[in-house]
């Protein structure tokens, strides 16, 4: 790759959460300018090669620094030596940002109720719109279903709270559901003061439960629903969607909009 695509940014600080799953936050050169949603290109360099990898951004577009939110792959190329990243180290970072995963796809329906529907560290996106301005502006309620494996593999609880506090009104038009999906976990369940759904996404809209804990319908008319993470995931729930009404949106029309990470 050309050298002039890339800068070098340093860590600033790194925040481990379970053991396979990690934040850090990066300098930010002034010429990175992204839009809420989209994603960087991080790169390090081994025995002389470059790697890079594709990472949404955490932070919103206004922050001082770059943060981002990351598996770890055991056997991965790249993550099996980013896990051990400390403050100080640098990274190679791509001077533009990529992707569509962001508000200014909608045209059509007009902004009312937006659905941000994650697995893993396909939160990461989500955090970045949530403490952007525009969506609190556009949008009558925000719902934000994060979907995980473990119980400790649910990050950025407190900050999501935070958020809702300090954008979402306290919670009057911002509505957080966590879910764990190994049955390990009780059947009546609360985080924070969340009550936590115990079924896959794709389930949890085809028996009504997603819509029943959101106190909100999933409407063609109204709803703009984006999908994060798992491929997976990201295509069970398009079809669940879809069997609802819902429409792929394209060209700007239509609800669901979706980023596969894999
Ligand atoms: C648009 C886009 C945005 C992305 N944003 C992020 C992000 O914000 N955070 C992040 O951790 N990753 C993100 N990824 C995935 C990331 O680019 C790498 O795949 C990941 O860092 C693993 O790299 P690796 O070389 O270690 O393993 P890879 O060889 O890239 O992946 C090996 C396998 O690991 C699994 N895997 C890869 N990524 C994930 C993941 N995020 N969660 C669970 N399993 C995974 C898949 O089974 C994959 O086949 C994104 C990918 C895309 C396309």
């Amino acid at each position: 790759m050309n050298e002039e695509k890339f800068t070098r940014e340093t860590v600033l600080s790194v925040r481990r959460w379970s053991e396979n799953l990690f934040s850090f936050t990066l300098t930010r050169p002034a010429h990175f300018r992204f839009s809420a949603g989209q994603f960087a290109r991080i790169g390090i360099e081994v025995d002389g090669e470059k790697i890079f990898r594709a990472y949404s951004v955490v932070s919103s577009p206004f922050a001082e620094e770059l943060e981002f939110f990351s598996i770890v792959v055991p056997d991965g190329a790249f993550t099996s030596r980013l896990q051990h990243l400390k403050a100080g180290d640098s990274l190679l970072l791509e001077k533009i940002p990529y992707g569509f995963l962001t508000l200014a796809r909608y045209q059509k329906p007009l902004p009312h109720d937006l659905w941000l529907l994650a697995t893993g560290t396909g939160l990461a996106p989500f955090l970045s719109m949530l403490q952007d301005f525009a969506p609190w502006q556009q949008y009558q309620h925000i719902i934000l279903a994060y979907s995980v494996r473990t119980r400790d593999e649910l990050a950025y609880v407190k900050d999501i709270e935070s958020i809702a506090q300090s954008f979402g009104e306290g919670g009057a038009r911002f509505k957080f559901l966590p879910i764990i999906t190994r049955a390990d976990s009780p059947a009546s369940d609360h985080v924070l003061d969340q009550y936590v759904l115990h079924q896959r996404l794709p389930i949890l809209i085809e028996n009504g439960l997603l819509e029943q804990q959101a106190g909100l319908a999933l409407n063609p008319a109204t709803s703009h629903v984006m999908l994060c993470g798992n491929p997976q995931m990201v295509d069970d729930t398009r079809n669940a969607l879809k069997a609802r009404g819902l429409s792929m949106n394209r060209r700007g029309e239509g609800n669901i909009a979706v980023e596969n990470y894999w």
